[in-house]
């Protein structure tokens, strides 16, 4: 066995879950790519790669992953549930013409809600922006 897949199994350990082929592989796949991928992608990747694993499997997998703190989750651009490789905090930033998704790290000032909010204790925060990626801007200005 490999180190690196012996440190995913560790980190599997960890966790408190039992070690299987599929989600080594699953972790595998977290541990060299990064994006925010929808199950879809996840599983024609692991195919195109020869380790498939099935649908069902993946879903499972994702779900217990993502509720071990082993890999994050959002909501994308048309309401679909993706997987985030990034686990430091950040928010996301989404060009409104072709959907490209980028991370970017915010200084949020001051979280002691006041107003209506008053006595709130802000446990996570979730910030998207919306806006246009430099190649959309681009192709946005008029022909010279
Ligand atoms: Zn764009
Ligand atoms: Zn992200």
């Amino acid at each position: 066995m490999s180190s690196a897949t012996q440190q995913l199994q560790h980190l599997l350990e960890h966790a408190g879950l039992r070690v299987t082929q599929p989600r080594l592989r699953l972790l595998e796949f977290f541990a060299r790519s990064s994006g925010h991928f929808t199950p879809e992608e996840i599983w024609d990747r692991l195919r195109a790669s020869g380790h498939p694993i099935s649908i069902a499997t993946l879903y499972q997998n994702l779900k217990t992953f993502s509720e071990h703190g082993l890999i994050g989750e959002m909501i994308g651009q048309n309401g679909e549930v993706r997987y985030d490789t990034n686990l430091e905090p950040h928010a996301h930033l989404v060009c409104l013409r072709c959907g490209r998704l980028a991370d970017i790290t915010l200084e949020l000032p001051d979280l002691r809600p006041r107003g209506q909010a008053q006595g709130w204790l802000v446990a996570q925060t979730r910030v998207d922006l919306q806006g246009l990626c430099p190649e959309c801007q681009e192709a946005d200005l008029p022909a010279p």
